[in-house]
């Protein structure tokens, strides 16, 4: 049997949430009397099988095989040299079959579910990524796949309606309020209370009621784990900054929890800013939000003057959620996180640095992370390192931006 280190802690070794699911005051379980017996039993599933060497055995084996882990780090020297200052490394989370760090958790929920006995696997898409992400490792565990995306998405991710249509998933169209993320959870969710014994709801990022924004966080955290050997093996030392972007926090955390405890580590998230600060501009949930109520759970939330989701924007829609992780709502408050804001125009224009500094197209959320660090590079000495969770790939991204914004950079189509 080959080593996969199947003793080793899979699981962060943090302390949070609460047994009822909270970080400080955000998270929890709101739900409907109907649903709590049926995720209570998801709960205790997800604990009985964490620890279990077999299952543990069976992810490592396909994050290992079939994911292509460990993801390597670059570093991006060009790009270092070209902004001037700290080193900027890349976490290649973008090298992941599918493309794209979002493969980590759902692999983990579709054995969970296989576990479980359950027939279907069904989830909301933004950008399309978990969709696809959930859809082949449907394929692979032999379960069934819904997958509910906003219309607007399906006409901007055609690419990825394509590959879950292929991969055998069926795609639903949310044609409601702004056809984008937030009503497809909606749709999802609406879906799920019509038969949640048969199906499980993979939530797709580090949100909704406990245990998900512990589950995802903790299939995640490989991604932190590998980090923290290769930069010590890389550069003889933990790296000085992290850069992660923030959509509901799942890449982020997957990269955060293993040095959450290392205070000398500084740790950012980033946001998108969109177009600008005004309502319906942006979705920079924890620099912008209120503590309000989404989806099943507490955490910073944008609303509207009645309390109300607040509609978002952004060009990366796999960062178009008026909420976030409960987990980074309380990283905010006690202030081990720094949270950021990056523009739709500084994106872009990471977008095409990167591309042509390091010949990596990285998809337009990730883009929002690399913005972040070129700013933090330039304030900081060249004995620093930053280190950037490159979340996903720019394939699924590369029409719309020469569509939009090709002209600028010289290309016609
Ligand atoms: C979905 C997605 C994100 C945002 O989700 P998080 O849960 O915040 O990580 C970021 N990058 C890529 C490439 C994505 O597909």
């Amino acid at each position: 049997m080959e080593n996969l280190n199947v003793d080793k802690a899979f699981l962060s070794e943090e302390v949070m949430p609460d047994s009822k699911g909270f970080f400080g005051e955000y998270g929890g379980s709101f739900l409907p009397p109907i649903l709590i017996p049926i995720i209570q039993e998801i709960t205790d599933a997800y604990l009985k099988i964490k620890d279990d060497p077999v299952f543990k055995e069976e992810l490592f084996y396909l994050q290992k095989h079939y994911t292509g882990r460990p993801s390597p780090i670059f570093h991006a020297k060009n790009l270092s040299q070209k902004q001037g200052g700290a080193q900027i490394y890349l976490k290649r989370e973008d090298l992941n079959h599918t493309g794209a760090h979002k493969i980590n958790h759902c692999l983990g929920e579709a054995l969970l579910a296989k576990r479980m006995g359950k027939k279907k696997l069904i989830a909301e898409t933004g950008a399309g990524q978990h969709g696809v992400a959930l859809a082949t490792a449907a394929a692979l565990v032999g379960l069934e796949c819904d997958i509910y995306m906003g219309e607007v998405d399906i006409q901007k991710e055609h690419p990825n309606v394509v590959r879950m249509k292929i991969l055998g998933a069926k795609v639903i169209a949310v044609t409601h309020g702004l056809k984008t993320l937030k009503e497809a959870v909606d749709a999802a969710f609406e879906a799920y209370m019509k038969d949640p014994v048969t199906q499980l709801y993979a939530i797709g990022s580090v949100v909704g009621p406990h245990p998900f924004p512990m589950m995802v966080r903790d299939f995640q955290s490989v991604i932190g784990r590998e980090a923290r050997e290769q930069m010590q093996e890389m550069t003889g030392k933990h790296p000085d900054n992290l850069v992660a972007c923030v959509g509901g926090g799942s890449n982020a955390l997957g990269l955060f929890s293993a040095f959450l405890q290392d205070q000398n580590v500084n740790i950012f998230g980033v946001e998108p800013a969109g177009t600008s600060f005004k309502t319906g501009d942006h979705s920079a949930t924890l620099t912008l939000g209120k503590p309000g109520m989404i989806h099943g759970f507490k955490c910073y939330l944008l609303q509207d003057e009645n309390g109300e989701p607040a509609p978002v924007n952004t060009v990366a829609s796999g960062l178009d959620y008026p909420g976030v992780g409960p987990q980074h709502s309380y990283l905010k408050d006690i202030k081990r996180v720094q949270y950021e804001t990056i523009t739709d125009k500084e994106a872009i224009d990471a977008f095409m640095l990167l591309a042509r500094e390091e010949g990596i197209i990285p998809a337009l959320e990730s883009a929002h992370a690399v913005a972040y660090a070129l700013k933090l590079a330039e304030q900081l000495p060249a004995d620093q390192t930053i280190l950037v969770n490159l979340s996903g790939r720019g394939d699924k991204d590369i029409d719309y931006v020469v569509e939009r914004f090709g002209e600028q950079f010289g290309i016609s189509e």
